[in-house]
């Protein structure tokens, strides 16, 4: 069983992105096994019948391949977790493993907290503060104030000295997003990589707003990707669920050895079974079915956003735009090295750069000019929600980034009149034409 998964993977990692998506590991083999459905099935069951008393004892003992209880492992979800490692391994040279939570949240706090057992004095994290307002509180509150771990803020996520300062030798581990929400903030994945690396301590990235499509961070040095897989891998808005996706043999002087060899594994079968954020097997099922049009989604919804920023940037009831697509903006030059539509020179015929499908805009005349503008909005939705094949806004600082405070916030550049759209698959006319009645 073993083998032929690994057969399975080694055949998969060979084919494009697109082939990767719709199929992952699930094969003729693996359907004949399942009264030959074409789609993976939903197993449902929590737990998993064992033969007999021997197979049972060998497979709580992790000593063969086995489910045995879905908050552990589950067939359906183990599909999931295949599809993942390879989209996000794709173009990465060498292996690749995940393990899927219930929520994004619950995937940033699987990825870092097996790095905070046994705090000593001094020992800190070097996180950027242009982050989810989850994961600043998930630090700041979680870790800094309640465990009396050291945070320290990158204020700048694209200055590299920063980072430097920051990190020493106590440094458990350094935490980024890219492009950050809402902020769209970018960092220098590889030039933080070889700061982190030096004091033997991972990268973790979380690349929520670009996704696989059109970036892969393990290609670039980082050593831990989480996602919110509730976002534009599972656009259709079925399901929460995250994801901690791994390569194998990561940098972390901390730890054991199970825990540098294959991170992923070692929590899934450790700390996560603790802990027991395990998704639905339905849910694992839905986001498979988002999964297979992920590249091709990213293209268009990037291509309506490109349109939407620049509309939004020549109006004068706008102060400003942050899309790392606009020339204007401060990490766009860092954004055209970083991030490429995959395998887009088939239909392009060269390499095209995509910028996702989130953004967001500050509003002339402060708070309540945003949220007036907000209130007209008839189409757009107004949800705490981004990803979704609908177009959605939300003012960060009343939703998202509400509970952190005004210092927090301050921190973290959100300002009080900032909107952040997530730009749908609708047409894009019609996304301008609701924002302009709304601004008219
Ligand atoms: C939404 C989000 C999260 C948290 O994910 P949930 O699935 O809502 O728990 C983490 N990081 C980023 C960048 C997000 O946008």
């Amino acid at each position: 069983m073993i083998t032929a998964v690994a057969n399975q993977r080694a055949i998969m990692k060979a084919k494009k992105f697109d082939t990767i998506a719709v199929h992952g590991v699930y094969n003729a083999e693996a359907a004949l096994a399942n009264q030959g459905s074409i789609i993976e099935p939903a197993y449902l069951s929590p737990a998993q019948h064992f033969e007999n008393s021997d197979h049972m004892e060998a497979a709580l003992a992790y000593l063969m391949p086995s489910w045995t209880y879905s908050r552990i492992a589950n067939p359906t979800v183990g599909y999931l977790e295949e599809t993942l490692s390879l989209l996000e391994g794709y173009g990465y040279d060498g292996e690749v493993s995940s393990c899927v939570t219930s929520s994004g949240m619950s995937a940033v706090f699987m990825a870092t907290n097996p790095f905070l057992a046994n705090p000593e004095p001094g020992t800190n994290i070097v996180v950027s503060a242009k982050c989810y307002g989850g994961s600043f509180m998930l630090f700041g509150q979680r870790y800094g104030h309640e465990r009396g771990i050291e945070v320290r803020w990158v204020a700048d996520p694209l200055n590299n000295d920063e980072w430097a300062e920051k990190i020493d030798e106590q440094t458990r581990f350094v935490f980024g997003e890219m492009p950050s929400n809402p902020g769209l903030s970018l960092m220098d994945i590889p030039a933080v990589a070889k700061l982190a690396h030096a004091v033997g301590a991972p990268l973790i990235v979380d690349p929520t707003v670009a996704t696989p499509a059109l970036m892969r961070p393990l290609t670039m040095g980082a050593d831990i990707i989480v996602h919110s897989v509730s976002k534009s891998m599972a656009t259709s808005g079925f399901a929460i669920a995250g994801a901690l996706i791994a390569r194998h043999n990561i940098v972390s002087k901390f730890g054991p050895d199970e825990l540098r060899q294959n991170f992923a594994m070692y929590v899934k079968l450790l700390p996560f079974r603790d802990h027991g954020p395990g998704l639905s097997p339905f849910n694992a099922l839905m986001i498979l079915n988002d999964l297979r049009t992920l590249r091709m989604r990213l293209d268009k919804a990037s291509r309506s956003s490109q349109q939407v920023a620049e509309f939004l940037a020549s109006q004068p009831q706008i102060e400003a735009v942050q899309y790392p697509g606009l020339a204007s903006f401060a990490g766009h030059t860092i954004a055209q090295r970083d991030m490429w539509l995959v395998d887009a020179e088939e239909e392009y015929g060269e390499p095209v750069n995509r910028y996702g499908h989130l953004l967001s805009f500050t509003v002339a005349g402060g708070h309540q000019a945003a949220r007036r503008l907000f209130d007209r909005l008839q189409m757009i939705w107004r949800a705490t929600d981004l990803g979704r094949i609908k177009s959605v806004a939300t003012i960060p600082t009343i939703s998202t980034h509400q509970q952190q405070g005004d210092a927090g916030r301050e921190l973290a550049a959100v300002p009080a009149n900032l909107i952040r759209l997530n730009v749908g698959a609708e047409n894009p006319a019609d996304i301008m034409a609701d924002l302009a009645q709304a601004m008219a």
